[in-house]
């Protein structure tokens, strides 16, 4: 399924704007459910932060998925889109008091705690509700991913999670605590992994861990949750607009080894999102400077900040002119040297006032946007606004 842009409609459009194909992302929700669904055992959960724009929750809701918050606001913004408390998880190195009350009045169905002063707090919470609340210890398996650094989480140097020598102490914190019980472990080791071999190290690091567990403690946890960062194809979108969920979950299923009972959840957020999401721009000016041709759009890295944070790679097409190519680079109108969106990139001529897409940009895009330098922040339009 390629995305056809409704090119008619976007020209009466102000840009930037954010166009999200809802056909596609109803594929894509339907896929990962239909996938996962050849395991009985396991759950997957919608991770917010990729994308919290209520009107693609709502449709990621009606498809069935869960959610994975990372702060209160998630955990409102997953109830006000009307998933169940039962199908929510709340992770993050640092919820607040007020942020873990809301999450115990909403009843969610685990915390994924991250440190002993957390598990205190939240047995603090729970003790004036007089509730009992289930906890997931978020382990940090000393895994490395095949991705940018700054989008690991799973190495001892990250903040996140407990290191497995510090594993003993909190558990014995938590059994000793009247308002928590010990549910799960969970895990997380970072974003747009295309490498099977990172999920399959994961899955060495939690069987030992089990077998530890087992044999140190008798303990069998009956919830393992493997956290998301299934990756995309940002060079190919067309080729490959829905991710390999099934080969995602036949190496966890083939990698991991579980207890009779055990649940296993995932939380994906851009496998999910991102393809179904493009930012389209106009080309405000064309600059030629003494070494370098510069496209300057409209859009800038306060829309759209994966180049400018991670160094990260998007198609980019000019959905107005089929010329021969020329190369370029494309730059925002932001007041700041790394508002580049790509360098010396190979683009059809490109002429003032040419409608380009900046293409899988529905993670980690407008979910990013911010106002600098007084700048707005981007509308979103779906294709079911569109009259076709
Ligand atoms: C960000 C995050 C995810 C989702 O990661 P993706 O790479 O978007 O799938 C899942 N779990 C936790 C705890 C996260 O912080």
């Amino acid at each position: 399924m390629t995305t056809k842009y409704p090119l008619e409609a976007f020209k009466e459009i102000e840009t930037p704007f954010y166009y999200y194909n809802v056909e596609l992302l109803k594929a894509t929700t339907s896929k990962v459910l239909e996938e996962a669904a050849k395991y009985p055992n396991f759950h997957v959960h919608y991770a917010i932060k990729a994308n919290f724009n209520p009107r693609l929750l709502e449709i990621i809701k009606k498809e069935g998925l869960g959610a994975d918050c990372v702060s209160g606001g998630e955990v409102r913004a997953a109830l006000e889109a009307g998933i169940e408390p039962a199908k929510i998880v709340f992770a993050g190195v640092g919820k607040t008091d007020k942020e873990i009350s809301f999450a115990l009045d909403a009843g969610i169905f685990c915390f994924n705690i991250e440190s002993e002063a957390e598990v205190e707090a939240i047995e603090r919470l729970a003790a004036e509700r007089g509730t009992v609340t289930r906890v997931a210890i978020r382990v940090n398996p000393n895994v490395g991913a095949h991705t940018h650094s700054n989008i690991t989480t799973g190495r001892a140097e990250n903040k996140f999670g407990i290191n497995y020598e510090q594993l003993d102490e909190i558990i014995d914190l938590i059994e000793s605590m009247e308002h928590i019980e010990l549910i799960g472990l969970h895990f997380h080791i970072g974003s747009q992994i295309l490498v099977m071999d990172d999920f399959i190290a994961l899955c060495s690091r939690i069987n030992e861990l089990q077998e530890l567990l087992k044999e140190n403690r008798n303990m069998v946890l009956p919830h393992i949750n493997v956290g998301g960062g299934l990756g995309i194809r940002y060079d190919a979108p067309d080729k490959y607009p829905i991710p390999d969920f099934e080969l995602y979950f036949a190496t966890y299923a083939n990698s991991l080894n579980l207890y009779p009972g055990q649940q296993l959840h995932f939380e994906l957020g851009r496998s999910i999102v991102a393809q179904c999401g493009t930012l389209i721009t106009r080309a405000t000016y064309i600059k030629h400077g003494t070494c370098k041709k510069f496209i300057i759009v409209d859009a800038g890295m306060n829309d759209l900040i994966r180049p400018a944070l991670y160094d990260a790679y998007h198609r980019i097409e000019n959905l107005t002119s089929n010329k021969e190519d020329d190369v370029y680079d494309i730059v925002g109108p932001v007041c700041e040297s790394s508002d580049v969106f790509c360098k010396d990139r190979k683009i059809p001529i490109t002429e003032r006032g040419d409608i380009l897409a900046i293409r899988s940009a529905g993670a980690y895009g407008e979910a990013m946007a911010f106002g600098y330098n007084c700048r707005e922040i981007p509308k979103a339009v779906l294709s079911t606004d569109i009259k076709q």
